[in-house]
């Protein structure tokens, strides 16, 4: 028995309306900021994803790379924004010198522990904002995931939000963290010792060493701020203020990747099924670019886990899919020539039809045709075919009429008609 790749999953028919709901939702809200979408390849070459200075746990421990039959070596994408913005240089996107706001929908790959919420391969939505580095559009950018979370009703959710300032900042701020926590490195847990030598910022979220009595002074970005990344970040604390967006300085959020800098932000469930499960996240990033071959431009973005969105929607019974009727379900019970086009006539004119293949039994073949749920059955038999007729059911009157064949359409449209009505 054949099975799925561990920490993957199938969306099977039942499923996947769910999936082009939210679809739907992310299509309209981008539709209204004005964003674009754009479609990058799963695959990416190796190095566009493992930058020099990209020194994150995803990048270095969870992709998934190989050699390909030309011995490229090439990466599955584990996130969206360097594939993007590996576009956006290749194409000269920057070149009308404005503002470019883009969104995607698509699948990553990352080599994970699988478990609530979390897959080896999972699909995120994200939005990227380049080549404007005002802290409006920080604010703008965060709004506008806060926004679409409320636009699909799911409550109980917060903006984390925190600045870890510019790379000047950084440095001194990471001097003092390797400091402090060189001094625990007893009590570290295995990845943060690590840690402490690749990217101690890492250290600040970490779930295990968090909750230990030894972080409680562990210094925070905040107060490694000049005065300059302080007063940007008042300013978008002051313009979500004024849009009504519910939000906490969370002091202790870094996020994972190494290219943000300034506004990084996390949407939180505060919900107690989902205690704490950050439905996505983001930040502003000023080296990706430059990073990836094109010029000193800044952007900013965000990515949503759409599977942990489902999850949200599906522990608030958020979204309640009903499955349209059939209009129509054609039962054949003779061998009828010519009922494809039959069957064609009736989709041209939109309605929905499913018939049967093969012929059998009246009786099976009628509970196959009710366990499809039609508005109407169509019977053609040896006396519709020899009368040039077909026998109708209207299956909510119960009654049954006689219609010919040349009148079918018509007669189908008008009473469709009338019932939607
Ligand atoms: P990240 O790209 O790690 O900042 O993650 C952004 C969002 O993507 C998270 O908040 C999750 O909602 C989602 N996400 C990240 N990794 C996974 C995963 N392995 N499985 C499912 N969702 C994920």
């Amino acid at each position: 028995m054949y099975q799925k790749v561990k920490g993957t999953y199938d969306v099977l028919p039942n499923e996947s309306p769910y999936w082009q709901f939210l679809e739907q939702k992310i299509r309209e809200i981008c539709a209204i900021y004005n964003f674009s979408e754009v479609r990058t390849p799963i695959l990416e070459h190796y190095e566009v994803i493992h930058r020099v200075n990209e020194d994150s746990d995803m990048v270095k421990k969870q992709t998934y790379d190989f050699k390909d039959l030309s011995d490229r070596l090439l990466t599955l994408r584990p996130e969206q924004t360097a594939g993007i913005i590996r576009a956006y240089v290749e194409n000269k996107l920057y070149a009308n010198q404005d503002i470019s706001k883009f969104y995607y929908i698509g699948p990553n790959f990352r080599y994970e522990r699988p478990q609530k919420g979390r897959f080896r391969q999972f699909s995120q939505f994200g939005v990227e904002a380049l080549n404007s580095d005002s802290y409006l559009l920080d604010a703008e950018i965060v709004a506008l995931a806060y926004n679409f979370i409320k636009s699909l009703g799911i409550n109980e959710i917060k903006v984390e939000i925190n600045s870890i300032g510019d790379s000047q900042n950084r440095i001194e701020f990471r001097k003092t963290l390797v400091e402090y926590f060189t001094s625990y490195t007893e009590l570290l847990c295995d990845d943060c010792k690590n840690r402490l030598l690749t990217n101690p910022l890492r250290i600040l979220d970490c779930k295990v060493c968090s909750k230990e009595p030894f972080f409680k002074n562990a210094p925070s970005p905040l107060n490694y701020l000049n005065n300059e990344s302080k007063e940007r970040f008042d300013k978008v604390l002051e313009e979500l203020e004024n849009a009504n967006i519910d939000y906490v300085v969370n002091p202790n959020l870094v996020r994972g990747l190494d290219y943000y800098d300034h506004t990084v932000f996390e949407i939180v469930s505060y919900s107690e099924e989902l205690s704490h499960l950050a439905l996505g996240g983001g930040g502003r990033y000023s080296s990706l670019v430059k990073e990836l071959g094109g010029p000193d431009i800044t952007g900013i973005g965000f990515a949503f886990g759409m599977e942990r969105l489902l999850l949200a929607l599906n522990n608030s019974n958020l979204i309640n899919i009903v499955p349209p009727l059939l209009d129509v379900y054609l039962l054949v019970t003779t061998n009828y020539p010519y009922k494809i086009s039959l069957l064609q006539d009736l989709r041209k004119n939109n309605i929905t039809v499913e018939t049967n293949y093969t012929v059998g039994s009246f009786k099976n073949m009628f509970i196959k045709a009710l366990n499809k749920n039609p508005k109407y059955i169509l019977i053609a038999g040896e006396d519709e075919f020899k009368n040039n007729t077909i026998t109708v059911k209207n299956l909510s009157t119960r009654t049954e009429e006689i219609v010919k064949k040349t009148n079918i359409i018509k007669y189908l449209k008008k009473e469709l008609k009338t019932k939607k009505g």
